[in-house]
C-alpha cells in the first residue's frame, strides 16, 4: 500500500455531524470524483470492489471506471453483501489494498483491515411538501419518530421542516456508537428510534422495502409507517403483536432443547464470539449443553443433520428474525435464548440490539 491508513473523516452528511467513523474508513455521498481523486492519490494498485444485492446490475462499468479513473486492478467480491459489516477481508482478496463498498455508511466502531471508501449513494430527491401532505391525509400521529435509510437522510432537514408547517412534532434520534448518523437505519440497530420512542405516538421510517420497517417493528413498541420518498406512498403500520407472538411461540418451541448450537460469525462487523461464550455458560448453568459453531456467512444447508434441538445466533439478529423459515429447529436471537432458558421474562419482548 502506498499510503498508510488514513485518519477517520468526519463528513457533515445527513441531518447531523457523522461520527468519527473507524481508523480507514472513508465516506462519499455517491461515485464520482471526489471518490476517484482520493483512490488516484493513494496509488493504488488493486482495489477489491464490494457491490450489494440491488446495485449488482452495473458492477462491471463501475469497476470500469475506477479502473480507468486510477489505473488500478479492480477485482470484484460475488458473494452477496448485507451490510458494512461484512467487508471483504485481506484473505478474500488477496494483495488488494483498498475496498470501496457501495450502499452503506460506515459502521464507526468496527474496526477495519484495509483502507475502506464506503459510497453511501445518497439521494436528495424527493418533494418535501408532497411527502408532508401524504402523512398528513394519512392520519399520523402528531408526536413522530423519523428513522432513515442512509440513502435518505438528507431530506431528512427539510421533510422535518415541511412536517412542522402542518404542526407535527417530529424527533431524530442520536443513536449509539454502531450507527454514523442521527435518524439512521441499521437492520441490527434501530437507537435512533429507541431514544425517542417514549416521546413519539409513533414512527416514521423514510426508505423503501419492509426490511427496516420490521426491524423497527421489533425494536419499538410503537407503530411503524413507511414512506417512500421517491413513490410518495406510505404503508400502513404492521402488525407488531402478531410478529411479536410468532417469536414468542418460536421461544416456546425451543424451551425444552436440551442441545444447543450458539452460531458465530468471524465477519468484522456480526462477530460477538465473546457473547457466544457466554451463552454457552449460562446453558451448561442450566443444564443444558451447548456449543459453539463458526462461520463467515451462514447458509442453512451448513447446520443439517447435526444432532443439535436449537441454535441461538450471535451474528447478525436478522437471521434469526427474517430467515428463521429456512432452518429446520428454532432459531433464536440472543435476548429470546434467555428467555428460552428462563434468565429473562418472554414479555416485553426485545429485540437484540446490536451495539
Ligand atoms: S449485522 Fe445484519 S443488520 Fe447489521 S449491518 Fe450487518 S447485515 Fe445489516
Amino acid at each position: 500500500m502506498s499510503e498508510g491508513v488514513r485518519a477517520s473523516p468526519v463528513v457533515p452528511l445527513g441531518p447531523g455531524p457523522a461520527r468519527g467513523a473507524a481508523p480507514g474508513a472513508r465516506v462519499y455521498a455517491r461515485v464520482g470524483p471526489e471518490l476517484f481523486r482520493d483512490l488516484r492519490a493513494s496509488a493504488y494498485r488493486k482495489i477489491v470492489l464490494q457491490v450489494p444485492a440491488g446495485l449488482t446490475r452495473d458492477f462491471a462499468k463501475l469497476g470500469e471506471e475506477i479502473r480507468e479513473a486510477t489505473g488500478a486492478r479492480v477485482v470484484h467480491v460475488a458473494r452477496a453483501c448485507f451490510g458494512a459489516c461484512d467487508p471483504p477481508s485481506p484473505r478474500e482478496a488477496p494483495g488488494a489494498e483498498a475496498i470501496v463498498t457501495l450502499g452503506h455508511a460506515p459502521i464507526p466502531n468496527m474496526p477495519l483491515a484495509l483502507p475502506t471508501y464506503f459510497v453511501e449513494m445518497r439521494t436528495s430527491e424527493g418533494d418535501v411538501e408532497r411527502m408532508a401532505e401524504a402523512v398528513e391525509k394519512a392520519g399520523l400521529p402528531k408526536h413522530l419518530g423519523i428513522v432513515s435509510s442512509v440513502q435518505h437522510l438528507d431530506i431528512l432537514p427539510r421533510f422535518r421542516d415541511a412536517l412542522s408547517r402542518r404542526s407535527f412534532e417530529t424527533y431524530v434520534g442520536e443513536g449509539d456508537r454502531r450507527l454514523a448518523y442521527p435518524g439512521q437505519a441499521l437492520g441490527c440497530n434501530y437507537t435512533t428510534a429507541e431514544s425517542i420512542a417514549e416521546k413519539s405516538e409513533g414512527v416514521l421510517f423514510l426508505g423503501t422495502g419492509l426490511f427496516h420497517p420490521l426491524g423497527l417493528a421489533f425494536a419499538v413498541d410503537r407503530p411503524v409507517w413507511a414512506l417512500d420518498p421517491l413513490q410518495v406512498e406510505i404503508s400502513p403500520p404492521l402488525d407488531r403483536d402478531r410478529m411479536v407472538a410468532k417469536r414468542l411461540m418460536t421461544i416456546a418451541r425451543a424451551m425444552d432443547a436440551k442441545r444447543w448450537g450458539v452460531l458465530a460469525s468471524s465477519f468484522g462487523g456480526q462477530d460477538r464470539r465473546g457473547m457466544a461464550l457466554s451463552l454457552v455458560e449460562k446453558a451448561r448453568a442450566k443444564g443444558r449443553s451447548a456449543e459453539i459453531l463458526l462461520f463467515d456467512r451462514l447458509d442453512p444447508r451448513d447446520l443439517m443433520g447435526r444432532d443439535l434441538d436449537a441454535y441461538v445466533c450471535t451474528a447478525c439478529p436478522r437471521i434469526a428474525l427474517d430467515d428463521a423459515e429456512s432452518y429446520d429447529r428454532p432459531m433464536l436471537t440472543a435476548p429470546e435464548f434467555l428467555s428460552a432458558i428462563g434468565e429473562r421474562p418472554l414479555t416485553p419482548y426485545r429485540f437484540d440490539t446490536f451495539h
